[in-house]
């Protein structure tokens, strides 16, 4: 459901026309709820496990010299019929298991955000011990990526131990509070690191931005970084100004906690 009444409100809010692609999507999806466009879900996926391999498929029941020397294991031959079997058992397991799973798997953000995330977000100015500062559940779900990989892939000992140190110095280092020019995770690719991660705690429920620690690519695409961007650049907007003001009258930079709150 989009927080907009009619067109004209959403034009007011953005301050600009819709585009015709984000008209098309207001007239479908204004007067519907989030959950039903969530469920959506379900036909693009049978759609997807439906069309997708058909010109696979083709290729594999026709058979021709053309796509023969591109076939990997070239002495195997499916029959229609098994391929037939296969489409459905897939679709016996979308029906059964993917579907019910898209039904009940509606993300709760601001449950989630209340009941357990809220914890971790007690420190606006996070510091180096808060970062497994967390309600338990939170703990317990965070710790599954963290020790599911070297339980399904074990290697060396020693790896092992280096990976979970190393996750714990990342997180700490991430809510450290300092934004050290120093730090070798400067010259990781797509990194947040501490400055990054700061701005999630302090603007907390107010904005749902920088969900990321590692990969900020994703808040890019989700656009969850606008906020953080638009504060950054009015942050070295103002740090110029009072250079300049500064320059001028012998003063101080200095910015209120109101500049900070700008989104
Ligand atoms: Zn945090
Ligand atoms: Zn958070």
């Amino acid at each position: 459901m989009l927080p907009y009444g009619t067109i004209k409100d959403a034009e007011a809010a953005l301050g600009r026309n819709l585009t015709f692609a984000e008209s098309l999507w207001f007239h479908y999806s204004a007067d519907k709820s989030d959950y039903f466009l969530y469920c959506h879900n379900i036909l693009f996926l049978f759609l997807a496990f439906s069309l997708v391999p058909i010109p696979f498929i083709c290729m594999e029941l026709r058979r021709s010299d053309t796509f023969d020397r591109y076939k990997i294991q070239p002495k195997v031959r499916l029959t229609l019929s098994e391929v037939v079997k296969c489409y459905k058992d897939v679709l016996r397991m979308f029906f059964l298991v993917v579907g019910p799973l898209q039904l009940v798997s509606y993300p709760s953000i601001k449950w989630a955000y209340e009941k357990i995330h809220h914890i971790h977000h007690e420190f606006t100015a996070p510091i180096g011990f808060a970062a497994p500062y967390a309600h338990w559940a939170e703990i317990l779900v965070l710790g599954i990526p963290s020790f599911l990989g070297p339980a399904l892939v074990p290697g060396h000992m020693i790896t092992f131990w280096l990976w979970v140190a190393l996750r714990q110095v990342e997180a700490i280092e991430t809510h450290c509070g300092y934004n050290l020019p120093w730090s070798p995770t400067k010259y990781i690719p797509f990194y947040g690191g501490a400055e990054y991660h700061d701005y999630h705690h302090y603007v907390g429920e107010q904005s749902h931005s920088n969900f990321a620690s590692v990969f900020t690519y994703c808040d890019y695409i989700y656009g969850t970084d606008k906020g953080y961007q638009y504060h950054k650049k009015l942050l070295s907007k103002l740090k110029e100004e009072s250079r300049r003001g500064g320059d001028q009258n012998g003063e101080q930079f200095s910015y209120s906690d109101q500049d900070r709150k700008c989104d």
